[in-house]
């Protein structure tokens, strides 16, 4: 198991200069192939932003400025680790609920750890990293590879981005409405890169908007490609917080699909709705300017961020993702349950159609048609696939419907 251990990658936030020191010993200790060290949230956001995620994150809660709990939204929102361990077990009370608000964020929590560290304990919860992670954990490939500014701008220029799409279908009839273009980097010697190891990076390095830029253009040959088979189907691209910030990009995605014909309406914009509070002004005026030449908003991970409400007081979307954290297993428990209900009855009173994100089985399925919900998307229905799979998913899948029973 050692052996394992020597693998990974560590960063320790603890504002405390000599309880650092005792955790970074301890952590060396154990022998890790990386350890960093922070003194404060932002500093560790920082260290992370450059240098790419890390497996196992091992974290104060009580800091000042920034504090632990703040930090573990961020670190999720941003995926920039896979693992958390947290430290401080004064108030269990307390330590639940944030290891609760972390697994709900996608972290695998892999528990807590009292001061002073035991070398032992810290060595068995270190261990628990190699057990079941959620999908988040298996997205990051490879540690070995660094990729700085110049070979993301280098990639970019030689068109290694692409896209992977996945169904959208309504749960009523089983019919393909709409998929969601997921990034892709074909790396010429690490193989298929997902997005969680290179979004975050091209955000730091400013490149995010080129990418972006990038990808569009191959959602909009997909729209076109099914336009010219008289088929009106719409894709969803994925928006990041910063772009909100660049009031030319309506103007510049208006251009884009005036070019090929397309209607604005068949291009969804999906937008994490935590992103939405950074850089509020500017981001309204974005936001605002899209709707009103007609692209279609869709908020992202419902749920999961802060003031999902507010959010939807102010911009009028047109579509809610309902997150995955509260779809999968939902039929076997209350609280998931209600809050799709929830959901699904708000979006509906406000005329926005729901999408259920992360439907991975028939009893997925079952229970968000019975709860009336629109759409459904996940790895029950197809996986993200290359742009020539969707044929031949699209008649396997209709060859099967219908999957409900007729009520
Ligand atoms: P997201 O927007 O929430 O996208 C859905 C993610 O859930 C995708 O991961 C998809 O493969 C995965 N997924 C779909 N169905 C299931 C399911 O049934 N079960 C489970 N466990 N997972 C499912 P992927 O492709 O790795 O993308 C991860 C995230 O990266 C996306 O989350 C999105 O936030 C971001 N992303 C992807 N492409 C782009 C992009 O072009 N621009 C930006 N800014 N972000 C992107
Ligand atoms: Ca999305
Ligand atoms: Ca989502």
């Amino acid at each position: 198991m050692d052996g394992k251990l020597r693998d990974l990658s560590v960063l320790i936030i603890e504002d405390h200069d000599f309880q650092r020191m005792v955790a970074e010993q301890t952590v060396s200790g154990i022998g890790v192939k990386q350890l960093q060290s922070a003194s404060d949230g932002q500093q560790a956001l920082d260290i992370l932003s450059t240098t790419g995620p890390v497996d196992i994150v091992i974290c104060d809660l009580h800091m000042p400025e920034m504090d632990g709990i703040q930090f573990i939204r961020h670190v999720a929102a941003k995926k920039l680790a896979n693992s958390l361990i947290i430290l401080s077990a004064q108030d269990p009370g307390l330590t639940r609920t944030v290891e609760d608000m972390a697994q709900v964020l996608g972290l695998q929590v892999l528990g807590s750890l009292a001061k002073p560290l035991c070398r032992d304990r810290i060595r068995e919860l270190m261990e628990l990293y190699f057990g079941e992670k959620p999908e988040q954990g298996k997205a990051i490939v490879s540690r070995e590879l660094q990729f700085d500014q110049n070979s993301l701008q280098q990639a970019i220029a030689n068109n290694e981005f692409t896209l992977h799409f996945q169904p959208k279908v309504l749960l009523k009839s089983g019919r393909l409405v709409s998929v969601e273009a997921l990034a892709r980097w074909q790396h010429p010697t690490a193989g298929l890169v997902s997005p969680a190891r290179f979004i975050p990076l091209m955000e730091n390095h400013g490149l995010i908007n080129d990418l972006t830029l990038n990808l569009l253009d191959h959602a909009l040959q997909r729209i076109e490609d099914w336009q010219k088979q008289n088929r009106q189907i719409s894709v969803a691209i994925n928006i990041s917080p910063l772009m909100l910030s660049d009031t030319n990009l309506p103007d510049l995605f208006l251009a884009k699909v005036k070019e090929r014909g397309i209607a604005p309406s068949l291009l969804t914009l999906e937008i994490t709705e935590s992103s939405l509070i950074e850089n509020t002004a500017l981001a309204l005026e974005t936001l605002a300017r899209l709707i009103m030449q007609g692209f279609s908003l869709s908020i992202d991970d419902f749920g999961t961020g802060y003031s999902s409400m507010q959010q939807l007081n102010r911009i009028p979307f047109s579509e809610l993702k309902i997150d995955r954290s509260f779809v999968h297993n939902a039929s076997n428990d209350k609280t998931q349950k209600a809050i799709i209900e929830s959901n699904i009855s708000l979006a509906h009173t406000l005329k926005m159609t729901t999408v259920a994100e992360g439907i991975e089985t028939l009893a997925d399925w079952e229970l968000l048609n019975q709860l009336g919900c629109t759409m459904a998307q996940g790895y029950f229905i197809g996986k993200p696939m290359h742009s020539d799979q969707l044929e031949d998913w699209e008649k396997a899948w209709l060859a099967q419907q219908p999957l409900n029973k007729p009520s």
